[in-house]
């Protein structure tokens, strides 16, 4: 096991099955690494939380926050409740969903997402302020265009697909749709990055030049 020095992950997801189907693996690969992983589920029922609870003790996920609302009932308003996670979490990354997604409540959670982390860095409004350092936004049921970075889960896609199936109630929609479709995208994304199986993210570095992010003002660029 290796040591994290003090970084850690925190994924923001909409639904319950977001965490598995679109970072299963790599959660998996930094969890087993020492790599301390938090999940943010900005919607759940008692059903899909037990669920939930199941997929990320099978990654190694460290802490499960979990909104107890509808499927759809995600807007900007939920931005405080992600600022306290962040707050609370302190992670060095997010992962998220990105806005290529096809699911309307995925757009908006990664905007919010976004509002969320530029909100959570402003120490002039928050004594604890967290800056994070990069956004990785991941895919779930339709292909970023242009993945930024491909990480190499061969090793734990065992427990990554594990973890979708403990997502029973969701298993059996369009016809298995959802583990053919991480099975056939892992493996896809492995013939990407010259590995068995992998995952593709978008990059996002969340930071603002100007007067409120003196921290941005640099004399040189390397
Ligand atoms: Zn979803």
């Amino acid at each position: 096991m290796n040591s994290s020095d003090g970084k850690s992950i925190l994924v923001i997801s909409a639904h319950p099955d977001d965490e598995s189907l679109g970072a299963g693996g790599t959660i998996a690969s930094h969890a087993s690494s020492g790599i301390p992983v938090d999940v943010l589920c900005l919607t759940s029922n008692k059903t899909r939380l037990a669920e939930l609870d199941a997929a990320c003790k099978e990654l190694g996920v460290r802490k499960v926050y979990a909104g107890e609302r509808d499927d759809f009932a995600i807007d900007l308003d939920l931005r405080q409740e992600v600022v306290n996670t962040i707050l609370e979490s302190r992670p060095s990354v997010i992962i998220t969903h990105s806005i290529e997604d096809y699911n309307m409540n995925h757009i908006v959670c990664s905007e919010l997402v976004d509002q969320a982390v530029d909100w959570a860095s402003h120490s002039t409004i928050f004594e604890n302020a967290h800056r994070v350092e990069r956004i990785y936004h991941m895919e779930i049921n339709s292909l970023l265009s242009r993945p930024h970075v491909i990480v190499d889960i061969s090793t734990n896609y065992d427990s990554a697909l594990s973890a979708l199936k403990k997502h029973e109630s969701q298993l059996e929609k369009a016809d298995g749709f959802y583990v053919k479709f991480y099975d056939a995208r892992t493996h896809l994304r492995g013939v990407q990055g010259s590995c068995e199986r992998a995952e593709a993210f978008t990059i996002k570095i969340p930071f603002h030049a100007g007067p409120f992010y003196p921290e941005n003002s640099v004399k040189r660029l390397i």
